[in-house]
């Protein structure tokens, strides 16, 4: 690292996750020098505790249901069981080359790499173990933890968060996932596929709860079938120890047994004690609140990524960090349309979406105004050779361009990236029918879904 006493950065980024490592690499890019400071491992939650460790579970989960179900396809293989040490050992190497490669690129971008617990000591002004930082800028990336709920002491043993679930060494007998959101979702359905009994509880009317509900209750059918129970509805009032794990009890009198109890109900923002607010740093309930450029009340100071009240994804992270560095550079970025952000639960099946749901369409263009077309994938090659359900939902404003796409089904997390194209450019279904999709692909149900919209309906009924 070179020395950076006495040195002004450019900009200064307090936080090595999804958020400031983007912000770093295109600050340095456009020829800022850039201090990074990280007190754990660079990369942040995402490469280290988040989506690419749970995506291996999720592969290997699937290999799982692929070895156990493969009679179907007319091939023989036995299902031996999970050498959980082995699926740890192929997750981590996967993070491990990822954050190989992370590091060698913030080093062949001339990015000064702090190691330390930073602090804001200033508008411009970041400590680190009592060396100063100073910057033209700062940005603070300093993402999110896991939450739990008032009372509910997490023990990392037996009450544990995503954090702990993706160091298990072997595999719960029961589980239940308090939280039916993306994160608990997933863990379910790695668990049901590693052959525990699983118990979603979730204290709103569905799974999922922020996707349209048509996604939600496909996704219930879905975990029904594969017999991953849920509780809708439910709100948790406590957590006893048994002699064999926890009896997990619910307002409505229900009590679930299990080995482990997983608490998947958000992640807060770090924020406390790190000198925000005596740098005069407006928070909202711990978020660093922004203008729709990620900057702060504070004109020297910007924050990005999960620690801002936007959608806690990575890329959304990626995006503000880039959208930052462009700022401080002197471009003129745009801001981020939030809807359009492609949001995927990576369970079997996956769910997933960009764009505005039924329901919020409704309630901004008035019922009349919009309409909608859901395409089974019982029409589609490609999804009856993978034996997978599911279907692709448009919505539309009645003569205008479509304003949501909502997926459910294995591997319709693929096909989102054509969505978020028909989205963000406002096309209209027409425009869309006439594209030719490669046969037989699952992307042609999102051609149908359109061609169906556009009332030239091919491979459907009615
Ligand atoms: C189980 C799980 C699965 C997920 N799956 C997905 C997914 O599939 N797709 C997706 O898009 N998103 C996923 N996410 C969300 C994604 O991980 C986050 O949105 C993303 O990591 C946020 O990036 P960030 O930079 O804001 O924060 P973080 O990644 O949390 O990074 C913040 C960094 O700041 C550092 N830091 C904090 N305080 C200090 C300090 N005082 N000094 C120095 N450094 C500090 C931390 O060590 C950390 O490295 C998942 C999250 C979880 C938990």
């Amino acid at each position: 690292m070179a020395d950076p006493a006495g040195t002004v950065f450019d900009v200064v980024i307090l936080g090595g996750g999804s958020g400031g490592y983007a912000c770093a690499l295109r600050a340095a890019q456009l020829g800022l020098t850039v201090a990074l400071v990280e007190k754990g491992k660079l990369g942040g939650t995402c490469l280290h505790q988040g989506c690419i460790p749970t995506k291996a579970l999720l592969h290997a989960a699937e290999i799982a249901d692929q070895s156990r179900e493969s009679e179907q396809f007319g091939v023989r293989t036995s299902f031996d069981g999970i050498d959980m040490p082995g699926v740890n050992a192929y997750k981590d190497a996967v993070v491990a080359k990822l954050y190989k490669g992370l590091q060698g690129l913030v080093k062949s971008r001339k990015i000064t790499y702090v190691e330390g617990i930073g602090r804001l000591a200033g508008p411009t002004t970041v400590e680190v173990d009592g060396q100063r930082l100073e910057g033209r800028h700062v940005v603070l990336a300093t993402g999110s933890v896991p939450k739990s709920l008032p009372g509910l002491a997490i023990d990392g043993d037996l009450v544990i968060t995503s954090d702990h679930a993706l160091r298990l060494e072997s595999v719960p007998n029961t589980v239940v996932v308090l939280g039916g959101g993306v994160i608990g979702c997933e863990f379910a359905s790695v668990w049901k596929s590693f052959g525990a009994d699983v118990t979603i509880v979730e204290a709103l009317p569905h799974l999922v709860p922020l996707e349209d509900e048509a996604s939600s209750k496909a996704l219930e059918r879905a975990f029904r079938k594969r017999k991953i129970g849920f509780e809708l509805g439910a709100r948790f009032s406590g957590v006893e120890k048994t002699e064999t794990g926890v009896r997990v009890l619910l307002e409505n009198g229900k009590k679930l047994e299990a080995d482990l109890l997983l608490v998947a109900v958000g992640r807060g923002p770090v924020s406390q004690e790190l000198g925000y607010e005596q740098a005069g740093v407006q928070t909202d309930r711990g978020f660093v609140t922004v203008d729709n450029l990620c900057q702060t009340n504070v004109p020297t100071i910007s924050a990005v990524g999960d620690l801002i009240p936007t959608l806690q994804l990575a890329h959304v992270g990626f995006a503000e960090g880039i959208l930052v560095a462009e700022r401080l550079a002197g471009l003129n970025p745009a801001p981020i349309d939030y809807d359009g952000v492609p949001r995927v639960t990576y369970s079997e099946p996956e769910v997933a979406s960009v764009g505005i749901t039924e329901a919020t369409a409704k309630e901004k263009y008035g019922a009349d105004s919009v309409e909608t077309v859901t395409y089974d994938l019982a029409g589609n090659g490609k999804s009856q050779i993978l034996k997978t359900a599911g279907f692709v939902k448009l919505v539309r404003q009645k003569d205008g361009p479509v304003v949501g796409v909502h997926m459910v089904g294995s591997r319709v997390g693929e096909l989102v990236a054509e969505a978020q194209l028909i989205y963000n450019w406002e096309a209209f279904p027409d425009e869309v029918a006439q594209l030719v999709h490669a046969h037989p692909t699952q992307t042609e149900a999102v051609g149908e879904a359109h061609m169906a919209l556009a009332g030239k309906p091919l491979h459907a009924h009615g």
